[in-house]
């Protein structure tokens, strides 16, 4: 009798992500100050029988803001309603939603930097007080009621609070800024995400993929997919340090973890300002990103892993920077004459 197999590919990378997506507090790895404060706070909301104050959470991309959002939804016993800030343009989609809402169910509004100004403003009332005014029929038969909704909870996501007005920001009771990872917790992030899909890894090798990924934990879950791909083909499957060490060469992963817009940004301020000091606005003109971008999303890990420092006179590549770039670092004395 022949064998009847599946042959349909069994891992998608949506169903990856599912799968190693934290549920609970318990195995979100990290952050600890802020897992250690939502417990506090979740815990007496819920002593309360009350919703849970409005959270923001801003921080770099891929560092676990969707992921904090259902947990937080998970804890509280509610449910999620997900959508995203430029997929609001007009005040009756955010009405829609809030007016579906039951008690204590939260909404999270993903690049909540990009709400219109008209959706914002009708947000604040929502807030505030639960209530949104909304306009009934068109011309001079126009007229505004006011609805009353069950007390929800927002969580606005952001990886540019620069952005946010301040009105919006006051609103969020809650306020989380997310940090890049340290090797260690992203070596227990890679782990984990092994023994869920049944991947062997060793110790080492997750190290390895923990230190290439720009301490962020959606790149270090993609690099192991990657690497477990190089170790499937190459090898039994299993994944040591040689493996991973080929794939990541083969992939062209720069050894710190940087990508390429880290590196252009270094290579732009050595090579065009002699290193800096160099303004903001002239290198984001030089390498064509936003101004804020660079200084909420790349900036922060630059000057964190040591590449970059923020001087009054503007920004200067370290030496650390130079030799990353295979370059004769040329001290800023030199630069002076
Ligand atoms: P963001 O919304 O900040 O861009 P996500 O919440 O989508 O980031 O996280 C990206 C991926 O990284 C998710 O697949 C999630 O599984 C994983 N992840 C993020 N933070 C953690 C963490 N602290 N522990 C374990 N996995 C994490």
């Amino acid at each position: 009798m022949t064998e009847i197999r599946d042959t349909r590919h069994t891992g998608s990378d949506s169903d990856f992500e599912n799968r190693i997506r934290p549920q609970e507090l318990d195995s979100f790895s990290g952050q600890d100050k802020i897992v250690d404060n939502l417990r506090v706070f979740i815990k007496a909301a819920l002593m309360r029988g009350d919703s849970l104050d409005h959270v923001l959470l801003h921080g770099p991309p891929g560092l676990g803001k969707t992921t904090l959002a259902n947990i937080i939804a998970n804890e509280m016993g509610a449910q999620l309603k997900v959508t995203s800030g430029p997929v609001l343009d007009k005040p009756g989609d955010l009405a829609g939603l809030l007016t579906n809402m039951a008690a204590g169910d939260v909404l999270f509004i993903d690049e909540i930097h990009r709400l219109s100004p008209v959706v914002e403003e009708y947000l604040y009332s929502a807030m505030e007080d639960f209530k949104i005014d909304i306009v009934l029929d068109k011309g001079p038969s126009a007229r505004s009621i006011q609805i009353e909704l069950a007390p929800f909870t927002l969580i606005g996501a952001t990886t540019r609070s620069g952005l946010l007005t301040s009105p919006l920001r006051a609103r969020f009771g809650i306020q989380c800024h997310l940090e890049y990872y340290d090797t260690p917790v992203l070596n227990r992030i890679v782990k984990r995400s092994a023994s869920i899909l049944g991947i062997s890894i060793d110790d080492d090798a997750a190290t390895e993929v923990a230190l290439r990924s720009r301490g962020t934990p959606r790149i270090a879950n993609a690099l192991l997919r990657r690497v477990r791909d190089f170790a499937m083909v190459g090898g039994e499957g299993h994944i040591d340090l040689a493996i991973t060490r080929v794939a990541l060469e083969a992939l062209n992963i720069d050894s710190r973890g940087l990508d390429q817009m880290d590196n252009k940004i270094l290579a732009t301020i050595i090579e065009k300002f002699n290193g800096g000091p160099v303004g903001l606005n002239t290198i984001a003109t030089a390498v064509s990103e936003e101004a804020g971008t660079i200084e909420e999303v790349y900036e922060p890990f630059l000057i964190k892993e040591g590449f970059l420092k923020r001087t009054p006179r503007g920004r200067e590549a370290t030496e650390l920077a130079y030799k990353h770039l295979g370059l004769a670092f040329r001290g800023a004395e030199e630069t002076l004459f």
